[in-house]
């Protein structure tokens, strides 16, 4: 560094050597765990909030490390990005969730979270064109949640990929919108079906009027665009109530359910328990 003076650097301290060498372990384990399918799938229920009804469920990965214990997608899928180690486990938690759709009774539908990875270098569209051939699902029960970061993709493979997508018949949601480097055009741009208000307005709804405002523009422009809006991250009936108003079209968060193995999930009873 700048401080040491010039022509001085300092590759390994002994910190460093220790994060690098976690981080090969961590890599290691990790290629085992594809190998093994340490993998699994907690199901979010997600509620349509004009009927009250538990319309689908959102599949979240953790993985069961054999000594670490579970770990939470933040603290692998950054790595498993980085080595695109993601593309494989990506294409298991797409099989793992088509196949436990197809169990389900009603129909629900399933959202599956697409890293910007795999839709740049996976080859998504055969994968999840195999998928639903191999179990049966109805396309159309299909959402495929993607983040903003994906549609920066210069080469523009990631919007090609995405319109393809579309022609199967599955559904595109926008993950995590009004966060990062959030674009309006993206709106326009990408085939999307739904769009995700991110957690950090309903956070603030109830307190603050600008986040409310924020989340009542953002689900009347998606409206207007053919597009339905889920408010995620509801964890007080205050905060439920403000979404409705806002006119969001579903709401997800803790307060309606956590994510949870698919039968518990299934049996969500958020609304009629109230009854
Ligand atoms: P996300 O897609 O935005 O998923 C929502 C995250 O918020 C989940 O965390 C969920 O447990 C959490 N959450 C849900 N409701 C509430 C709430 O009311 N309050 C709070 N504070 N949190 C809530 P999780 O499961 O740890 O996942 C974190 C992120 O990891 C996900 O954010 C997604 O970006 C990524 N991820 C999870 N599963 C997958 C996957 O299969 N593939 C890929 N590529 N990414 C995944
Ligand atoms: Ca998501
Ligand atoms: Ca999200
Ligand atoms: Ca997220």
């Amino acid at each position: 560094s700048k401080s040491m003076g010039r022509g001085t650097f300092c590759i390994f301290t002994p910190e460093m050597d220790e994060r690098l060498r976690e981080r090969i372990a961590l890599e290691a384990d990790l290629r085992r765990a594809i190998a093994e399918e340490q993998f699994e799938l907690a199901y979010q229920p997600i509620y349509h909030l004009a009927s009250q009804q538990l319309c689908g469920f959102e599949a979240l990965v953790r993985w069961q490390h054999p000594e670490r214990g579970l770990v939470g997608p933040g603290d692998f899928i950054p790595l498993a990005e980085e080595t695109r180690l993601i593309v494989e486990i990506g294409a298991w938690v797409l099989r793992r969730a088509c196949r436990d759709a197809v169990q389900l009774p009603g129909s629900p539908r399933i959202a599956v979270n697409l890293s910007p990875v795999q839709l740049a270098y996976g080859d998504t569209v055969a994968t999840v064109e195999e998928v639903l051939r191999e179990t049966g699902l109805d396309p159309a029960r299909l959402e495929l949640e993607i983040t903003e970061t994906a549609l920066f993709d210069e080469d523009n493979r990631t919007l090609a990929a995405l319109r393809s997508l579309k022609a199967l018949g599955v559904r595109i949601v926008l993950d995590d919108f009004g966060t990062g480097y959030s674009s309006l055009s993206h709106l326009r741009l990408a085939p999307l079906d739904k769009v995700k208000i991110d957690r950090s307005f309903v956070r603030d709804i109830t307190a603050r009027r600008d986040s409310a405002s924020i989340v009542s523009a953002i689900a009347a422009l998606a409206g207007e665009l053919g597009m339905a809006t889920t408010a995620e991250g509801i964890e007080t009936l205050e905060q439920l109530e403000a979404v409705g108003r806002a006119g969001c079209t579903e709401a997800q968060g803790y307060l309606l359910g956590k994510p949870q193995p698919i039968l518990r999930a299934a049996s969500s009873t958020f609304f009629s328990k109230r009854l």
